[in-house]
Parts: structure tokens; C-alpha cells; sequence
């Protein structure tokens, strides 16, 4: 993974953050990562590509890359994802090329990915990997979020209430957990950890210079 220059006021590199967002479909991760690109001009959105039709209000290039499964398989044999999986019935995969493009323009990274996609990050990447996973308050609450968002079919949130329970199940994989009962508390939390992962010394590689010049003056 390319290290990069962080803009931050001392001007000291680090090496970039790979911050991943999972939790089961409806507990309100999207809406968070919103808010975190928006509070955060120096985190990046990696856009996966995916074999799932679009949802009504759904962008492509914005939300998803939407390709056919002809598309995904030809960028499978190309090596053009960091990470893939099948998610539900379709195909999920983070293309590469951008994520390298925004960590060496000296931008952190968001990933919305399933545990599966946090796991391969953690395989290819580790130390420069940050896993949140968020939690919905009950699963009461997650199938009413669900029915609110009234974008999918009856069966297709049943189907999503089951997979919930083993998404939930990989919690351990994850660095932090979070339960998402308010979302502007959640955000805050979210991006609490963002600060702190920033500021970890396994990252500051631009920071020896000073601590070198600080160790001279005793
Ligand atoms: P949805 O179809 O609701 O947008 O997403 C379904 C699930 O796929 C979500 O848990 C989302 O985080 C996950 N997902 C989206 N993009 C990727 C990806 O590129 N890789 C992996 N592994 N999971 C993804």
C-alpha cells in the first residue's frame, strides 16, 4: 500500500487509513458514511463495483459501479479488484486502481464492504486497515429500518433479516464495534476513531525528523 503526504498542519506524511464500515444491511452504515465524507475532506469514497441491479434513487458511478456479470468476470481475470465476494445473490468488488489513486493523493480511504471484503483488506493491508462494524439497537429496529427504506420487496428484506444474524456473527473480526441507536452519537463515534487511527504512531513515518531534532535538545 503507497504511504502518502497528510494534510494536516504540521505537514507530516503518514501512512494513509483504510477505514472500513460494515454492519447488516439497514443499520444505518450508509447514512454515517455520508456524514464522515462530508465532515472529512481528506477521506476518500471507494465506489465498488457490483452485479446487483440499481436501486430506484440509486446512482451509478456514485453508489455502485453497475456491470453485468461478464464485466465483473473480465475485471476478476484482470486483477483489477483489492477484494470480492459474493454478497446476498450478486457479486461485490472493490477496484483497486482508485484506492491507490486517493492514498497517494494523500487521502484516507472509505470502504462500505461485508465482513468478507474487511477480512481480505485486513489479509492484503493489515496495520494501514481500520474496521468498524455497526450494530443496529435490536433486530425489531433493524426490520423496521428495512421497511422503511421500502426500496426492496418483502422477500428480499426477509431475506436480508436472515442474513443479518450471520452477518452480526463475524463481529469479531472487526477493531471496533458500535451500536447505532442514534445516528448523529454514532457519527461522532465514528469519527473519533477516524481522529485516533490518524494520530497512531505506526503511522506518523513523516514524524522522525522532529522527534530526532526533540531527542538533541536534552
Ligand atoms: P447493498 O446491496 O445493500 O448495497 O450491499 C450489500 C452488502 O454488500 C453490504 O453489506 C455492503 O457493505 C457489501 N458490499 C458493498 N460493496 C462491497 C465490496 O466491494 N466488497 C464486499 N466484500 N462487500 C461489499
Amino acid at each position: 500500500m503507497p504511504s502518502h503526504t497528510d494534510p494536516d498542519p504540521h505537514g507530516f506524511r503518514r501512512r494513509g487509513v483504510l477505514f472500513v464500515l460494515s454492519s447488516p444491511s439497514g443499520a444505518g452504515k450508509s447514512t454515517i458514511a455520508r456524514m464522515l465524507l462530508e465532515a472529512e475532506p481528506a477521506l476518500g469514497m471507494s465506489v465498488s463495483a457490483t452485479t446487483r441491479p440499481m436501486r430506484e434513487g440509486e446512482v451509478d458511478g456514485r453508489d455502485y459501479h453497475f456491470v453485468d456479470l461478464e464485466h465483473f468476470r473480465a475485471m476478476v481475470a484482470e486483477d483489477a479488484f483489492l477484494e470480492w465476494a459474493h454478497v446476498f445473490d450478486h457479486r461485490y468488488g472493490t477496484p483497486k486502481a482508485p484506492v491507490y489513486d486517493m492514498l497517494g493523493s494523500g487521502q484516507d480511504v472509505l470502504f462500505d464492504i461485508d465482513w468478507q471484503g474487511a477480512q481480505q483488506l485486513f489479509q492484503i493491508a493489515g496495520g494501514d486497515v481500520v474496521r468498524v462494524f455497526i450494530l443496529p439497537p435490536s433486530m425489531e429496529e433493524l426490520h423496521r429500518r428495512l421497511s422503511r427504506r421500502a426500496t426492496d420487496a418483502e422477500e428480499v428484506i426477509a431475506g436480508r433479516m436472515n442474513r443479518a444474524a450471520s452477518e452480526v456473527s463475524h463481529w469479531d473480526g472487526y477493531d471496533y464495534v458500535l451500536v447505532n441507536d442514534d445516528v448523529q452519537h454514532c457519527f461522532e463515534q465514528v469519527r473519533t476513531i477516524l481522529a485516533a487511527e490518524r494520530l497512531k504512531r505506526s503511522r506518523q513515518t513523516g514524524m522522525i525528523g522532529l522527534i530526532r531534532r526533540l531527542m538533541k535538545t536534552g
